[in-house]
């Protein structure tokens, strides 16, 4: 499958399918990555023990690019300033000037960092995305790149679209499974703001996303890049529309940041959240249908509906009140006021937010 991402002047093909990776010299070939000039490929210790990476260097040699390869350490710590500036030494080292491609192999971590790096070095270099994991597939479209500070989370940043995404399903074969349900919250997110059809997919496909089948994973990435790549192509001209990807991540920031990082993945807070949003969108009106739903497709790929019991109910509403949305005693909330379809209600009152926070223990 093929998939343009049209980001105003800029467009870019992702390819999804099996065995893309040992097709990378020729696509890169024909993308005119220049052969003259020395390509990066930035991965993390993880995928480095595995296959994926010999087969990504020896297909770009093979068509004669000269490549070098950095493994950073796996996990969001180096989506930090000082793995960033290793990254520069390195392609420094390696001879990378203006004409030069950064290769990211990997999830989102990796993803961000070396898009970061691509998006300043020398004021900006080509960038390829070699997506590893299904949460990846989110930050494959939009082209926001950047590296954590010790305050505040992807707070140094650019915006910088890749030449093309090769997504090769057999890369996800190696997943764990908390990571497989953990990036199909996102995938079902952009079910739930944007196609019930979609939902009704994922709900039927379940067992087949869990078992890694690589034709139910293909069609589940190539729809979650589309809603991504529909929304944020038209927010150039809609400003409010971003945010309603944002579904699910009020509650699930709050849940992420009082549970410490490591207790829960983002894609299990935002499915909790997702959860969290539904009751109250059943609160203010909707059908008790959109909260069952979206509780039953979220279940059903694997991932948490219900909060931890030992969360406390006053730090999770301190911990959203720090959210930039909340002013007042109201808050500003992404409702699914149908499946596949969300508003955006700028005055949700905290009260039964907190109503809700506590139901759902
Ligand atoms: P990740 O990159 O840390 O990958 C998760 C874990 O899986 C890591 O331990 C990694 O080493 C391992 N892994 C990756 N691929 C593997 C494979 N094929 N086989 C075995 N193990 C593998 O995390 P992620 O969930 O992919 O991404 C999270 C990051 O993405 C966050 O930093 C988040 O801020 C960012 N993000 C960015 C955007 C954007 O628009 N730029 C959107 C969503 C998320
Ligand atoms: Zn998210």
């Amino acid at each position: 499958r093929v998939l343009t991402v049209d980001m105003g002047e800029r467009s870019y093909p992702i390819y999804i399918g099996e065995g893309l990776i040992d097709q990378a010299g020729k696509r890169f070939a024909e993308h005119g990555i220049s052969l003259k000039s020395p390509i990066l490929i930035v991965t993390d210790e993880n995928i480095a023990a595995g296959n994926h990476l010999a087969h990504l260097e020896s297909s770009l040699k093979q068509a004669g690019f000269t490549v070098s390869t950095a493994i950073v350490p796996a996990g969001e710590s180096s989506k930090s300033l000082t793995v960033f500036q290793e990254l520069v030494t390195h392609a420094l080292q390696a001879g990378l000037d203006r004409k030069s491609t950064i290769v990211a192999l990997g999830g989102g971590v990796v993803g961000d960092l070396a898009g970061f790096v691509a998006a300043s070095y020398m004021r900006g270099i080509k960038f390829v995305q070699v997506p590893t994991t299904i949460l990846a597939h989110d930050s494959s479209v939009g082209g926001k790149v950047a590296v954590n500070h010790p305050l505040a989370k992807n707070i140094i940043g650019a915006f910088h679209q890749p030449e093309m995404v090769l997504y090769d399903l057999n890369t996800l074969q190696t997943l764990p499974k908390r990571e497989v349900s953990a990036g199909l919250s996102e995938v079902v997110k952009h079910g739930l703001i944007w196609d019930a059809d979609f939902v009704a997919w994922c709900d039927e496909n379940a067992e087949r996303l869990l078992a890694l089948d690589p034709e139910a994973l293909g069609y589940a990435l190539y729809k979650g890049c589309s809603v991504k790549a529909a929304v944020v192509s038209k927010d150039e001209r809609e400003n409010d529309l971003r945010a309603i990807l944002n579904l699910g991540h009020t509650i699930g920031h709050a849940l992420e940041a009082v549970a410490g990082y490591k207790q829960l993945l983002h894609g299990e807070a935002i499915s909790i959240g997702m959860v969290g949003a539904a009751r109250l969108a059943v609160k203010l009106g909707a059908s008790e249908q959109v909260y069952t739903v979206t509780k039953h497709v979220l279940s059903r790929v694997g991932l948490p509906v219900r909060l931890p019991v030992d969360l406390d109910t006053d730090l999770i509403m301190d911990a959203m009140k720090h959210d930039k949305k909340f002013q007042e005693g109201s808050m500003t909330f992404i409702v699914p006021v149908a499946i596949g379809r969300v508003e955006i209600n700028h005055s949700v009152s905290a009260s039964l937010v907190r109503e809700i926070v506590e139901q759902m223990k």
